[in-house]
């Protein structure tokens, strides 16, 4: 099991101050635990990859936890968990009997595993005061599974927190919705990750912009992706954006069918551009780019050609194609035809690119 934010500790040996960012979901779950009012369903939603499954487990352990604290130092008003009493060693050994992962099985989360699951949580908890559930992605139950969830988020047994966790709330049925208490968790900014990647693996500036900037922010792939790979990573993005690429229509194509194969490569070919736009920007907004530092670029060892991106549009078309790529992006989640939004994209780059310049035949 991955723990995307606190990665150097094993599983579940962590504590809320171990979590990077999200100060407002964080806030409410502590406002819960300090006054013990526990909503029985709670819906936790944003970006994936950006840390709500920690976050899950985090408050699952501190509900469980027979001697969760006050840790000494802190301000009023902060609960962690313990770490040591027997039920935090039961959650670190992954063994809990009070708490129930629900994961998809296969494509999807099954009405079986929802009908199981509704026979476990009528028994009162084991262990302490309460039993709690994680299903994580919550999107994935399929039609069946999630109408028989709703029977139980209409009549909980009073012992009973269920945690959904989802990147995809508009996949859930309405009546679920309702039901659930709403957490939203953002994505961290790209300079906080930067400044993680420096901190925790001693990556120099440059290789933290780099690495942040392919991930979008994504804590856990930025922490797993080392330098090599993300050098690689970097070549094979550049042909979407390369002269030859735009050049020729079969290689634009070509491209295109490539970097838009499933949304995880969608999403990096999107982090890729909206950073080489940035780039752009960059160097459009500074009074004399000739004698720039390109160290202040992510890519800068493309300063040339990113130069002469920067005269051949303006800072309007530069900010004109990033909100396209923002909107692609957003959209990409509802399943738009991801081929036919990068193709358009590179084509009218082509265009804009090109248009100084005799274009070749293709
Ligand atoms: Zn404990």
């Amino acid at each position: 099991m991955t723990i995307s934010g606190s990665p150097d500790k094993p599983a579940f040996q962590g504590g809320f101050r171990d979590i990077i960012g999200h100060p407002r979901a964080l806030d409410i779950l502590q406002s819960m635990l300090l006054s013990e009012e526990v909503p029985h369903a709670l819906l936790f939603m944003g970006e994936a990859g950006i840390g709500k499954r920690t976050v899950a487990l985090t408050f699952a352990q501190t509900l469980l936890c027979h001697e969760r604290q006050m840790p000494e130092g802190e301000s009023e008003g902060w609960i962690e968990p313990c770490n040591r009493c027997l039920s935090c060693q039961k959650f670190a050994a992954q063994n809990h009997p009070d708490l129930t992962i629900i994961e998809p099985e296969g494509a999807s989360i099954k009405i079986e595993q929802v009908r199981a699951l509704q026979d476990k949580i009528i028994y009162k908890p084991l262990d302490g005061p309460k039993r709690i559930v994680i299903i994580d992605p919550a999107d994935k139950m399929n039609a069946a599974a999630a109408n028989g969830l709703l029977k139980t988020l209409e009549e909980p047994p009073s012992h009973a927190i269920l945690i959904l966790v989802t990147s995809k709330p508009f996949s859930l049925p309405e009546t679920i919705l309702s039901r659930c208490q709403k957490i939203s968790f953002y994505p961290l900014s790209l300079s906080q990750v930067e400044r993680l990647l420096t901190e925790r693996k001693g990556c120099s500036t440059q290789e933290a912009r780099l690495i942040a900037s392919l991930t979008g922010g994504d804590l856990g792939e930025a922490l797993s992706l080392e330098i090599e790979g993300a050098r690689e990573l970097e070549a094979a993005l550049y042909t979407l954006v390369s002269e030859t690429t735009l050049n020729d229509y079969d290689a634009l194509f070509d491209a295109a069918t490539a970097h838009s194969r499933d949304e995880a490569v969608m999403a990096q070919s999107l982090h890729y551009l909206s950073a080489w736009f940035r780039d752009v920007l960059v160097l459009q907004s500074v009074p004399n780019p000739e004698i720039l530092d390109p160290s202040w670029l992510v890519y800068s060892w493309r300063h040339e050609e990113i130069r002469r991106w920067a005269t051949r549009m303006n800072s309007h078309e530069v900010g004109s194609f990033l909100a396209d790529i923002q909107e692609i992006y957003q959209a990409q989640v509802r399943n738009v035809n991801r081929q036919l939004a990068l193709e358009t994209l590179l084509m009218q780059l082509r265009d804009k690119v090109l248009s100084q310049k005799q274009k070749a035949s293709g």
